[in-house]
């Protein structure tokens, strides 16, 4: 969604970059489109930038994939740290274009601490990886740039979608973590949501997720006893294991949570994420709590 404003009270403030992206991950809630679209987007977002307020935590850099603006993100990010001085920016990117050292060099450059990187990680399983974005060589080109990024010391957020293709590698995906991926900050598991590609390739993506707790349970407790900060996002405190809970995060943005009617007398709320409204495949829950 493009906002037209930033507001301080919102769990989602991002800037929408472009639609475009050199990838096409089967379950893509945002299907890129092949149009020239920086340029406006970019002074759109100038004028949005103007409406943020100085106390905003984190603001989002998103797309599509932010990467191909090339140098014109580096000016954004110039820009957002000019008006917002304090604020951390979180740019959801595919990690590709940082398997080029010197554009990982130049964003360290102008980002430094104030960046967040999250990346997704399909798989420790290349083939997996490269069927999810239905690109050739995307798992060497993501993992070189996950190294480019710890080599000069940007955050990273290592985001796990989960789906039919993966979710039977979890527990593997988790100790590959571990062993070659331990400089990241934040890992978190995803539950999908049921739009854009995820709706055209449902019999391919789509897995219900009590098909998968064992998995992102022995997933999710694996690297926490690594001492590793991992989350789980997306998936409502009655559809996880309770040794899940602390893990749960209210990840849903605001303009796309919903609650059911059986939520109502749950003690759960204010702690769940709920469900996606933008879902096509309503999660079947049972109200526990
Ligand atoms: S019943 Fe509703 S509020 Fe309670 S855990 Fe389930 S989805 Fe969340």
């Amino acid at each position: 969604m493009i906002k037209t404003k930033l507001d301080i009270n919102s769990n989602d403030n991002s800037l929408f970059v472009t639609a475009q992206c050199n990838n096409r991950c089967l379950m893509c809630s945002q299907p890129p489109l092949k149009r020239n679209d920086v340029e406006i987007l970019f002074e759109k977002n100038l004028l949005v930038l103007d409406s943020a307020p100085i106390e905003l935590k984190d603001i989002g850099i998103t797309g599509g994939e932010p990467t191909l603006l090339g140098e014109k993100l580096f000016d954004l990010i110039e820009l957002i740290k000019c008006k917002l001085p304090e604020t951390q920016i979180h740019i959801l990117s595919n990690g590709r274009a940082f398997a080029n050292r010197d554009y990982t060099k130049e964003l360290a450059r102008v980002g430094g601490d104030k960046l967040l990187l999250g990346v997704p990680l399909h798989s420790d399983y290349s083939y997996d990886h490269d069927q999810i974005t239905q690109v050739g060589k995307s798992y060497v080109e993501t993992m070189k740039g996950l190294y480019n990024l710890a080599e000069f010391g940007i955050k990273i957020e290592l985001r796990i979608v989960i789906t039919k293709i993966n979710f039977n590698r979890l527990y593997t995906l988790s100790n590959f973590i571990y062993k070659n991926l331990p400089f990241v900050s934040y890992i978190s598991f995803m539950g999908l949501e049921d739009t854009g590609y995820a709706i055209k390739n449902h019999e391919i993506v789509w897995v219900n997720p009590g098909e998968y707790q064992i998995q992102l349970e022995k997933a999710v407790i694996n690297l926490s006893i690594w001492g590793m900060d991992v989350s789980v996002f997306n998936l409502p405190h009655c559809c996880l294991p309770l040794s899940l809970h602390e893990f749960a995060r209210k990840s849903i943005s605001d303009w796309k949570v919903k609650y059911l009617s059986g939520c109502e007398k749950c003690k759960m709320k204010n702690d769940c994420c709920g469900l996606f409204s933008t879902s096509k495949k309503e999660l079947e829950i049972t109200p526990k709590f």
